[in-house]
């Protein structure tokens, strides 16, 4: 503008005289000024008429320059403001009456079309000093002015749904904040988060997940309707800043809408997408905290929401506080205890279900905190995953393990749990080579136990990570199986060796209102199909154990057979062999036999065919056509005792367990003559066990 303004002087009244070529030059540059269009001249009278002003304007205002002449040059603006507050005019109006230059005023044409001007102007004294008018110049910033705003919606709006996006929330927020001080009431936010959006991301592709979330903001914004402004904070999290609701029932009900609402199943390229929501609420308080302090306190109270399982909402409490100061701390003991080598490994039996063998232990990393005690994996390790402390313990967890599992028996093998963090690190393989390396073990001594998590990220690269732990030999198992997302399509896509049913399935298995009994069933089953082996995992009692061999179970793990334990008491159980039960008397003295017999069910008065499959001195397994209810009394006629009273102590679908009135001789199976047409096939299980368990060690 300098050389503007410097143009002005020149061609100025300001009294000295300037040499005729230079005005004339100044006069050539104005006009080529002038034509531009980016600007535009004006002069006024004493009284602030026009006395000139530029074509070019004139045209644009589609007039012609004499049209404007004369007139006051404030009725060429408008007398409003973007937002409607009349001051522009004024302004201009104020500068021109009292005589006072002026810069870069802001003004619209008072037009149909948007025109916004910049205007400059200082007051004109002839040469005895007497206000003469007004001079000036002025530039076109519709352009410029259409683009800032365009520029500033886009600034404050989230590309992908259209929502407020975090500047604005924050925006949002501060004014219910000023607001609900000087209304006196309190205003709310709610933040959102989607549960299992990165599994639809993940499984569907990007794509899907994008119309997934364009989906959960129209959702949202038509729970919240007038109530508050929507807005998404990036990823899956959501925003919703309440100005004036601060009852705890109202915003309650909204947030149990708002769940309820985005947990309804979505459509997307035809395929049906489930996902749940999470909330975290925090209300204003009459006290001094500031957008961030509640934003940290609503983050709080959604982490408690999800910690208290997903799919719920929280109010922030200030204990939360508290909580996340240990959180934080323990965060810190954690890096200490690996830096200084406090993490140890404990280790838990598994056995070979019919015959009770040690077959190998799984390796569990613990943690005794110096002052909380020991702090569970199930804890610490989501920690670990967090923190990206997950590589170093999951490497320490292995060596020591491999290193462990040297001294034991060729025949027992070593599992290590896998993070999906770990699965996804490049040198996984590299290091598992390390540490059966450096310990001198089998490859196919050593089992990594994998989870379900692992198959929710990017598919070719889980199919090139298995390939290559494959290579090395390893063995791998199916870790917790049935609790995660269950797309089974995996387990005929990955060499899995053994599947590892969890133990919310043996829990209550035996209560027969459970259909967990049938699930195991349909486990086993399927992973016999697949050559695979199962263990049931969480085993804690006869009753446990006695259903999981019923269903087939190949191996068992529990507290049955022992809780994890340090190295020392592994490596003495590993040499034995076995674990010695002392609730184990009549199934070790008089094993489960496998048995396929007919036998004659007398129930109700009524008399039905029916086969036994197993039978000890205590109970049986039955299979018949008809459902029999649990707890009903029966007989059963099948050997040459005569009549067997007996119980339904389980029942799934048309097999059952019973369990004997009084111990049963199992020596009354043996034929006593050579039975012409035997029905009976009797094999002990730990003979059909025997070849299987070769075939896996060779
Ligand atoms: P998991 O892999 O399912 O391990 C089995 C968990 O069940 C262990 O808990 C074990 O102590 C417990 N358990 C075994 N038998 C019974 C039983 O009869 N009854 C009951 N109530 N529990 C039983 P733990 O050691 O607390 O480990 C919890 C989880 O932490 C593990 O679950 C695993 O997911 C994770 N974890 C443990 N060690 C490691 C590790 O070194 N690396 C990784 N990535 N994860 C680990
Ligand atoms: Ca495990
Ligand atoms: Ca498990």
């Amino acid at each position: 503008m300098g050389a503007f303004d410097r143009i002005l002087r020149a061609g100025g009244n300001s009294g000295h005289e300037e040499s005729r070529p230079q005005s004339a030059r100044a006069e050539g540059l104005i006009q080529e000024f002038e034509n531009s269009e980016k600007g535009w001249f004006w002069e006024t009278t004493r009284d602030g008429t026009l006395s000139y002003i530029s074509e070019s304007v004139a045209r644009a205002l589609g007039r012609e320059p004499s049209d404007l002449v004369d007139r006051p040059f404030t009725d060429l603006v408008s007398t409003e403001t973007e937002d409607g507050s009349a001051t522009s005019e004024r302004t201009l109006g104020f500068y021109l009456s009292s005589h006072v230059a002026f810069q870069d005023l802001i003004v619209r044409a008072k037009t149909k079309n948007e025109i916004w001007w910049s205007i400059s102007g200082r007051p004109v004294h002839d040469d005895v000093g007497r206000f003469f008018g007004f001079r000036g110049f002025a530039s076109d910033l519709t352009k410029m002015r259409q683009s800032e705003v365009e520029l500033d919606r886009l600034a404050r709006q989230d590309a992908l749904t259209g929502l407020a996006n975090r500047q604005a929330l924050r925006r949002a927020l501060d004014d219910a904040l000023v607001g609900a001080v000087r209304r006196k009431h309190r205003c709310s936010i709610f933040l959102l988060d989607l549960d299992r959006f990165k599994a639809v991301n993940d499984t569907l592709g990007h794509p899907a997940g994008d119309t997934l979330l364009r989906l959960v903001a129209l959702r949202l914004t038509d729970e919240v309707g007038e109530l508050g402004q929507v807005g998404r904070l990036g990823g899956d999290e959501f925003e919703v800043v309440l100005p004036s609701m601060s009852s705890k029932d109202e915003l309650s009900k909204l947030a149990q809408g708002i769940i309820g609402s985005l947990s309804r199943p979505y459509t997307i390229n035809g395929s049906a997408v489930s996902i749940g929501a999470s909330i975290g609420i925090v209300t204003s308080d009459y006290d001094d905290r500031t957008s961030d302090d509640l934003m940290r306190d609503a983050d709080l109270a959604l982490y408690a929401a999800k910690a208290a399982g997903k799919g719920c909402f929280r109010f922030f409490a200030s204990e939360m506080h508290e909580a996340a100061r240990q959180r934080q701390l323990m965060e810190s003991d954690l890096r200490v205890a690996v830096e200084k080598g406090q993490l140890w490994v404990a280790f838990q039996p598994s056995v070979d279900a019919m015959s009770e063998a040690v077959t190998g232990f799984e390796a569990l990393v613990r943690w005794d905190h110096p002052e909380q005690g020991p702090i569970s994996p199930a804890i610490f390790i989501p920690l670990a995953e967090e923190i990206g402390l997950i590589d170093e313990i999951g490497e320490l967890v292995l060596q020591t393990a491999c290193k462990e599992a040297a001294n034991w028996p060729d025949t027992i093998s070593v599992a290590v749990n896998l993070s999906p963090v770990q699965f996804k690190s490049p040198s996984l393989p590299a290091t598992v080579r390390g540490a059966l390396g450096e310990a001198a073990l089998a490859a196919h001594r050593l089992e990594l136990e994998i989870t379900e998590g692992v198959f929710l990220s990017n598919d070719e690269h889980v199919d090139d990570m298995i390939r290559s732990l494959k290579n090395i030999g390893v063995k791998l198992a199916l870790d917790d199986f049935g609790t995660g997302y269950s797309s089974l399509s995996y387990l005929q896509r990955v060499p899995f060796d053994k599947i590892k049913v969890d133990q919310s399935f043996v829990r209550g298995a035996s209560d027969p209102t459970s259909r967990n009994a049938a699930l195991i069933r349909a486990m086993v089953g399927l992973a016999s199909d697949l050559k695979m082996q199962t263990t049931a995992e969480g085993v804690e009692t006869d009753e446990e154990l006695q259903l999981v061999r019923d269903l087939g179970c190949s191996l068992v793990q529990g507290y049955i057979f022992g809780k994890p334990m340090p190295a020392e008491q592994a490596r003495e159980l590993a040499s034995k062999g076995a674990v010695e039960r002392p609730d184990a008397h009549l199934e070790k003295r008089e094993p489960r036999i496998r048995i396929i017999r007919a036998t004659l069910l007398h129930h109700a008065g009524r008399v039905i065919g029916a086969r036994l499959r197993n039978i000890s001195s205590g109970g049986a397994l039955v299979e018949c056509r008809e459902e029999m209810p649990v707890g009903a009394p029966i007989q059963l006629d099948f050997a040459a005792g005569g009549l067997l009273d007996a119980s339904v102590r389980w029942a799934e679908g048309t097999q059952f367990g019973v369990e004997f009135a009084e111990k049963f001789d199992l020596r009354l199976l043996q034929p006593t003559k050579p039975a012409p047409k035997s029905v009976t096939m009797m094999t002990p299980d730990f003979l059909t066990a025997g070849p299987a368990e070769t075939s896996e060690s060779a």
